[in-house]
């Protein structure tokens, strides 16, 4: 005898029953035995898979919020304990948070602090408040300080969760690590004021000197007349030259600076780009060695991008330095394979500390902790030698000793078939 077994989600299998005892023949109240164990066995086989299907559910919802970029913590409104976390949680906290962790225990480990840098009553955090009273909160900022002494400053979003009979049965807490926005927020608003500075400097110097040279009772030697126009040529050299950085910078972020390159000699880019260094305000300062040979190999790269990488150099060089040192400039080919060309720029100036080296090519990083520092510029020249390197499939790199000196290589292909950024 054969009896289906059937669910809701239609036949799930069948049941058969074969020989009775005795060789009787399978009668009818067999039949009502039969159908009765088969739903049974169909309500206890629909269980399992619903049960099985909720587990499926679970783990997708688990594994989403694993890997969630922004740290989630779920907890219990019973108690506070933790339920849920994930592996940015972990990070942010220095530390798991365990399934079942009491409040006591992950809230006492860190010191939440708000923005003027008083600290929260633990009562007041956000995701306490959602299983609390059912608070929503959206952006809330909270610094957390923790053990290993790291200070997150995050952006916090939590929300009560309702369970089926209308009370609050968990809260959920979403929290971004913004320390990389704050940052960006930092660079900016150093930049706005360096720009204004050293904007405003010159500026005021030209106006000043222009309004001296107008007035009637102004200078009138010539001597004097020409120190003044002098000075006017060098302060808006300054802005000339600041303003071209702040131009290409913002072209290499919109990758829009082309390189135009040609077959051509480092020697001659080299012997220009000494002529143009010589006629800027810092030229004369330090003697200048050359060894560029003729006899290395040509490259194909932009001539004026390159001179500029290599004028920029030289005028760290230079102001980085004291006067009558000397600098020198060396090319010379790769010795693993010959297929790039070295150029070191080398000096005996005040040297770079060796936390600043990594930092230098950085645009608008400028070393300010080292005694010597206060000469203006921008921070923009290294970044923008840096990008036009890159785009010759060069590398740039420094090696510097505080105190005694700083050598700037940057090396390019010697033979390089295309170039661009
Ligand atoms: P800027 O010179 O306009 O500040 P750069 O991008 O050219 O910007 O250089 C970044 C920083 O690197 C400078 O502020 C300076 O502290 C350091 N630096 C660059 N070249 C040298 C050098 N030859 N010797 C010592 N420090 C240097």
């Amino acid at each position: 005898m054969g009896v289906p077994i059937v669910g809701e989600s239609g036949v799930l299998g069948n049941l058969y029953l074969t020989n009775k005892s005795g060789k009787k023949e399978f009668d009818e109240h067999d039949q009502t035995v039969v159908e009765a164990f088969a739903q049974y066995a169909a309500t206890a086989l629909e269980n399992d898979r619903l049960r099985m299907e909720a587990e499926e559910e679970r783990g997708r919802i688990r594994a989403m919020i694993e890997s969630s970029a922004s740290a989630v913590i779920v907890a219990d409104a019973r108690d506070g304990r933790v339920v849920l976390s994930n592996s940015e949680t972990t990070r942010i906290m220095g530390r798991p948070l365990q399934a079942g962790e009491s409040r006591d225990e992950y809230e006492r480990t860190v010191v939440y602090r708000k923005p003027d840098g008083s600290v929260y009553d633990t009562s007041e955090l956000p995701l306490q408040q959602a299983l609390r009273d059912g608070t929503v909160s959206r952006g809330v900022e909270v610094i957390f300080n923790l053990p290993d002494g790291r200070e997150i400053p995050t952006l916090v979003n939590a929300a009560p969760v309702y369970g089926e009979d209308g009370e609050i049965s968990a809260a959920i807490a979403i929290f971004e690590d913004i320390t990389a926005l704050q940052e960006v927020e930092r660079v900016k608003a150093e930049f706005l004021s360096m720009v204004s500075h050293d904007l405003k400097g010159p500026l005021s110097g030209i106006k000043s000197m222009a309004s001296a040279l107008l007035l009637e009772h102004g200078p009138r030697d010539i001597e004097t007349i020409l120190e003044y126009l002098a000075s006017i040529d060098e302060e808006a050299d300054r802005m000339t030259e600041l303003v071209g950085n702040l131009v290409d910078m913002s072209r290499i972020e919109a990758n829009a600076m082309p390189m135009d390159p040609e077959i051509c000699h480092l020697a001659d880019i080299t012997e220009e780009s000494i002529r143009r260094f010589n006629r800027s305000r810092l030229g004369g300062q330090q003697r200048i060695n050359v060894d560029v040979p003729l006899e290395l190999p040509e490259v194909y790269a932009d001539y004026d991008q390159i001179g500029r990488v290599i004028t920029n150099l030289l005028s760290n060089a230079s102001k980085y330095s004291s006067q009558g040192t000397e600098i020198s400039i060396k090319s010379y080919l790769h010795e693993d394979n010959g297929a790039n060309i070295i150029t070191d720029v080398k000096d005996s100036g005040i040297g770079i500390p060796d936390d600043e080296i990594d930092k230098i090519f950085d645009k608008f990083y400028r070393v300010t902790t080292q005694r010597g520092r206060g000469r203006p510029g921008s921070g923009l020249g290294l970044a923008i030698c840096r990008s036009i390197i890159e785009a010759h499939e060069g590398r740039i790199w420094v090696e510097s000793k505080p105190g005694e000196g700083s050598t700037f290589h940057f090396s390019i292909p010697a033979s390089v078939v295309s170039v661009g950024i």
